[in-house]
């Protein structure tokens, strides 16, 4: 008996001991109500990743790092391509030899951790529903190409592309934006934007410049900082539940925006040099300052190495140097590209390889890489810890985004959020703000003596406005320039009439062209709205945008004819160029009255272009690219080195049609010398503050941007000739005076020396302030850094 006690004793201890042995195997453990750790909101995130890891098996981790196309943008792919035409088309997308049903099945088995373009909330729901039946009940993270507004989204409120809010100089409005954008895209199903483009544009022929925030690493850095910050919340290290906001993706790393030719995807030769002090900084920024959880690799690759292998940016930079802590998704099929493009790789599953152990974290997008990269880590060749480091993170974004509690969409909340007054009032601000005046002869704001105005062009009544990104948005969600005009204009007792002289400018016909003319004769004067399209939905007309890059920086078709038959007539033409990518017309600008940059400048730009040439609003924007005269003297940017233009051209001017920074205003200002509020640096943490008076001395109330520059005089390896280092855009009324402060902290004078350590070394630097990057509006100051100081990253 005794014995028997003993032994079912021993037996239970046994069994105690070989569950908690079990247990402590896979770490699983289960919360107070009995449901597993990694569903417990209460826990935290560290623990429910690890909880969740423990349970899942090598299919499951791997699962977590594919993407797929929605089933509706699938559906509608299969009908409008074939098989054989999907390796050149990066906007759409299906699986040749997988049905709908089988990716629907898949979601349901577990086997997707992610879509991309999914834009309705049936959908979203639809397929998170699906998800829902897998085995572990992992919620699928939606990412989306929510540029500028969630713009792929019918409905959408469409703030300015980004070159437009760049040159709003206005960082809080920006982030600002990118919160309502979060905000939208949740109340819609997506929780990943793929976004901000923090590309330098170093070349203007690439047809995505207006997905840029120019050619300006300082500026690219702050504009993607905002961006993160609104997209993310400012806290996104602190371990919060963010159910409003998404993760951000910042793209792509690295050198699209000077690939060779200024072509889409083509290669990237640039010097290590370059990379650090151009390209870099806006990454490093995003990531140190913004905890960006998300990284996108670019289509090109980087002085011979593809970037979706390259292990040196991707770990030992941004990882290991940086302190880069989310994931990395690859661009659309580019993994694949390794082999098929890049001739790398033998085949996919040799890229896949190559890719992950890099540092890939994500595929976008598609079957196949899944069951290579299982077969590759059962083969010994891909470590285990790679897919593990990629899924925790995954993962870890999907828990910080409350994804677990709710992965669903309360169906009708997204008429409340979606386009509502809030966000269009910030839509039309930032509109108002990045209206960039070129050029005035004195016409304009309008004078009472112009009681009738014709407006034509291609770009006058159309979306145009709406830059890339964005699919043809609901006509009563958007006021075109002419309807902006028209309603101003009928306000103010003026008659504004539209004739459509072609709204494809390389269709434009002769005959709507001598029809604009001779109207035109009958109008006190002409809007002209030219500049060049980006249309989504109309990808055939495209003149500039995703994958439509320019051999010119003309104007595109035969605007020029149009322009010029009205011009013949000798009346006062006001030109208007809509596009995100700067027009070089210097003849152009040369004979008309006034010529307004607006940029797209997103769902009201016809409100903000017509208080601007009626004069209900001072325009204050600046360039945030320079623009060249013409394409032959690209490469043109004002942050270029010391003997750049020693010599000269035998046909072309060396200058600029206009210089980054620049834009005018319809009163005027007058900008102090610099002051420093102490003459040396000489340590780590010293911060000198740079003050001017501004002044507004003209009689309309005004926005001036005040921008610092910097120039490092004598230096161990070639400096540019100034870079930007600090700005403030500051509001003033008639006669009065503001002091600007801007600090210079030591990474605003550091640049890497022989070794790629940061270092500020001692000498003499320049401090420029004014109001464009132009000699000529800068005055300028002097000081010393007096030791060498390693700011040691
Ligand atoms: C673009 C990316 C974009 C992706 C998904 C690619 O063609 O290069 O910027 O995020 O498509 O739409």
């Amino acid at each position: 008996m005794k014995y028997n006690l003993n032994s079912r004793n021993t037996l239970l201890y046994l069994i105690v001991f070989v569950l908690f042995v079990a247990c402590k195997q896979d770490n699983t453990s289960v919360s107070n109500n009995g449901e597993p750790l990694y569903l417990d909101a209460s826990a935290k995130i560290e623990d429910r990743v690890n909880d969740l890891m423990d349970r899942m098996t090598l299919e499951d981790k791997v699962a977590q790092m594919t993407q797929y196309v929605g089933l509706e943008h699938m559906r509608k792919a299969m009908k409008n391509l074939k098989a054989d035409e999907l390796d050149k088309n990066d906007a759409q997308g299906f699986y040749p030899g997988y049905s709908i049903q089988d990716i629907a099945d898949m979601a349901a088995e577990g086997k997707i951790g992610s879509f991309l373009h999914v834009v309705t909330v049936e959908e979203a729901n639809e397929l998170q529903k699906l998800a829902q039946k897998s085995r572990l009940r992992i919620p699928l993270l939606i990412g989306i190409d929510a540029i500028h507004g969630n713009g792929l989204y019918n409905g959408a409120t469409i703030y300015p592309s980004p070159i437009s809010q760049a040159a709003t100089w206005d960082d809080a409005l920006l982030k600002e934006a990118s919160k309502q954008t979060a905000l939208e895209m949740r109340a819609t199903g997506s929780h990943w934007a793929f976004t901000p483009n923090i590309d330098v544009l170093r070349d203007p022929r690439w047809g995505r410049t207006g997905e840029t925030f120019g050619e300006d690493p300082y500026l690219v850095g702050k504009m993607g900082l905002a961006t993160i910050q609104g997209l993310q919340s400012d806290n996104f290290e602190s371990g919060e539940y963010l159910p409003n906001h998404v993760i951000a993706c910042a793209k792509h790393l690295i050198g699209g925006g000077e690939s060779l030719n200024g072509l889409n995807a083509s290669p990237l030769d640039v010097s290590k040099r370059t990379l650090f002090e151009i390209f870099l900084p806006p990454y490093k920024e995003a990531v140190k300052g913004g905890n960006l959880f998300s990284i996108m690799l670019s289509h090109n690759e980087v002085n011979g190495v593809p970037a979706h292998m390259d292990k040196y940016l991707m770990t030992d930079v941004m990882r290991d140097r940086w302190g880069f802590n989310g994931f990395y998704v690859s661009d659309w099929n580019d993994v694949s590209r390794i082999a098929k493009w890049h001739y790398i790789a033998k085949d996919y599953k040799e890229a896949s390889l190559l890719s992950v152990s890099a540092g890939l974290d994500m595929n976008m997008h598609g079957p196949n890489f899944s069951d290579y990269v299982i077969q590759l880590v059962k083969e010994g060749k891909l470590p285990q810890e790679r897919v593990d480091e990629a899924c925790s993170k995954i993962l870890e974004a999907k828990f910080r985004l409350g994804l677990f509690e709710n992965p669903f969409i309360e169906f009708g909340n997204e008429n409340e959020v979606v386009f509502n007054k809030t966000h269009q009032e910030t839509a039309l601000k930032q509109a108002r703000k990045a209206i960039t005046l070129l050029k005035n002869n004195g016409i304009l704001p309008l004078k009472g003596n112009n009681k009738s105005i014709l407006v034509t062009g291609p770009n006058a009544n159309n979306e145009t406005i709406m830059g890339d990104w964005v699919y043809e948005q609901p006509a009563e969600n958007t006021t075109t320039i002419y309807e902006g005009l028209k309603a101003l204009g009928e306000e103010k007792g003026i008659k504004v009439d539209y004739f459509n002289s072609g709204e494809r400018s390389r269709k434009m016909k002769d005959n709507d062209i001598d029809q604009a003319a001779t109207l035109a004769k009958q109008y006190d004067m002409t809007v002209l709205v030219l500049g060049e399209n980006s249309f989504r939905y109309d990808w055939p007309n495209k003149t500039t945008g995703e994958n439509i890059d320019r051999a010119t920086l003309k104007l595109s078709g035969k605007q020029m004819d149009l322009a010029n038959k009205i011009l013949a007539h000798g009346k006062p033409i006001i030109v208007v160029y809509v596009s995100g990518s700067p027009i070089a017309e210097p003849e152009l600008e040369n004979q008309a009255n006034a010529v307004i940059y607006a940029y797209e400048p997103g769902s009201f730009g016809g409100q903000a272009v017509a208080e601007t040439i009626f004069g209900e609003l001072n325009p204050g924007g600046k360039l945030p690219v320079t623009i060249p005269r013409s394409v032959g003297q690209l490469q043109m940017v004002y942050n270029h080195k010391p003997t750049m233009y020693i010599h000269k051209y035998n046909t072309e001017k060396k200058v600029p049609l206009h210089p980054f920074g620049f834009g005018l205003s319809y009163t005027t200002f007058k900008i102090s010398e610099p002051r420093l509020s102490r003459e040396s640096f000489s340590k780590i943490n010293d911060t000198i503050e740079v003050s001017v008076d501004v002044t507004n001395t003209g009689n309309m109330a005004g926005d001036e941007v005040i921008q610092m520059y910097i120039r490092d005089n004598i230096s161990s390896f070639t400096r540019p000739v100034k870079e930007l280092k600090g700005y403030k855009r500051v509001h003033l009324e008639p006669g009065e005076t503001k002091t600007v402060s801007l600090p210079i902290t030591a990474d605003r004078l550091a640049f890497y020396d022989a070794e790629y350590n940061f270092v500020v070394e001692p000498g003499e630097f320049t401090v420029m302030t004014g109001n464009s990057s132009d000699d000529k509006d800068l005055k300028e100051v002097t000081f010393e850094a007096t030791e060498l100081i390693n700011l040691k990253e």
